[in-house]
């Protein structure tokens, strides 16, 4: 059934850049149109990377005259959201548990409600209720409820884990993609493809497309991603920081507001919040033709678990130094855990074939690559 519907989307996905080709009044918005323009012939190899290269600007959707009512009926954001999705599942290692990105805004919220229950029930049978519900004050505060090994060992597997499952996925589509193994090891590809993903270039596509309406909120969503995207990267300074402090220094959390491991946190969440509830907001704004509805569901799914983990974060911050502490450090770890566990199978492979796609795009443009033949 996989297989079939993978044969559907690449057909049409074969059907909408054989008339994009012809037409190419996209090419300015996107790395996608000039990708496909260095192709002669384009095959499913170049169509897998291509789909990965999408951003769902919906520029193209805006601007092009042949969607319905024409005859053509051509959708490229949606047919490249679809074929992306289906990518994700082809790589998806162990190959069975690509079931977890069809169904994935269930299993999402499914991973979620388990993660908090299994964290919270743990923390009430191996800590008890008298530990759990009481206020604690001071350094190590938050060890007494949820001891240090056992939150470290886990989060540090899981972690390393979730680093050998993605490099499976991109390995799998690397070789999809018909890219060599040592085209990985290019240092300049590699600074390129991280200026494009840093700086999201490409989202901005849609402010070139006269006919995009309500362009303003189109615009908003680079800035969005900005905000998640560098809210992740404040969290993950804040957690080395607050390792160094630990291991170095002896200083145990909670920290003092004042302290950097606590305000690049904060930062990071509120970038976190705002951006993932920005984004949802103008999920519901957007033309819901010009998008996969699986695609949306899981997009959904992973803004309302970021949305919820730092939410539980700050919230921590807020009233740690009341009764509230306990349950609020179990329900944020429970969140955690669920984004550890859906890494590897949701929305955030985005990101990560996304920045791979550029790789191969920058390579082939330097080699000038123009030719495929039909696979
Ligand atoms: S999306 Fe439409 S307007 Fe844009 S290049 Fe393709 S056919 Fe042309
Ligand atoms: S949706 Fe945006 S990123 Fe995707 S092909 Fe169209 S213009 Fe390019």
């Amino acid at each position: 059934m996989a297989t079939s519907t993978n044969q559907i989307v690449l057909k049409e996905a074969e059907r909408s850049m054989t008339i994009c080709n012809a037409c190419r009044h996209c090419e300015g918005f996107c790395a996608v149109f000039p990708a496909m323009e260095r192709k002669r012939v384009i095959n499913g190899q170049d169509l897998k990377l291509l789909a990965n290269l999408c951003h769902n600007c919906r520029a193209c959707y805006y601007a092009c005259p042949y969607t319905q009512p024409h005859e053509y009926n051509l959708n490229l954001p949606r047919t490249l959201s679809e074929l992306r999705l289906a990518t994700y599942q082809e790589f998806a290692w162990p190959s069975c548990m690509g079931f977890l990105l069809e169904r994935n805004a269930r299993a999402t919220a499914f991973l979620a409600v388990l993660s908090v229950v299994f964290v919270f029930c743990f923390a009430l049978i191996f800590q008890g209720p008298e530990i759990l519900f009481t206020r604690h004050l001071g350094p190590g505060a938050f060890y007494t409820i949820a001891p240090y090994p056992a939150v470290v060992i886990p989060f540090s597997l899981l972690a390393l884990g979730v680093l050998f499952l993605w490099a499976m996925g991109v390995w799998r589509f690397w070789k999809a993609i018909g890219a060599p193994f040592s085209a990985l090891r290019d240092i300049s590809g590699h600074i390129h493809a991280l200026k494009d993903m840093l700086t999201l270039r490409s989202l901005g596509g849609v402010g070139r497309s006269y006919a995009a309406p309500n362009k303003t909120f189109a615009m908003a969503r680079r800035s969005l991603h900005h905000a998640v995207f560098y809210g992740f990267v404040s969290c993950f300074l804040a957690t080395c920081l607050a390792f160094l402090y630990e291991h170095l220094f002896g200083w145990y959390a909670p920290f003092p507001y004042y302290s950097l491991p606590v305000i690049l946190g904060t930062l990071g969440g509120l970038g976190i919040c705002c951006g993932s509830a920005g984004l949802f907001f103008l999920q519901n704004q957007t033309e819901e033709a010009a998008f996969s509805p699986l695609a949306r569901r899981m997009d959904k799914a992973f803004l309302i678990l970021v949305f919820l983990t730092s939410f539980s974060g700050l919230a921590l911050l807020v009233f740690r130094e009341t009764h509230a502490m306990g349950l609020l450090l179990t329900l944020h770890l429970g969140f955690v855990l669920a984004f550890f566990l859906c890494l590897p199978y949701g929305k955030f492979l985005h990101a990560l074939y996304r920045y791979f796609a550029l790789l191969r795009d920058i390579q082939e443009q330097r080699s000038g690559s123009s030719t495929s033949l039909h696979g």
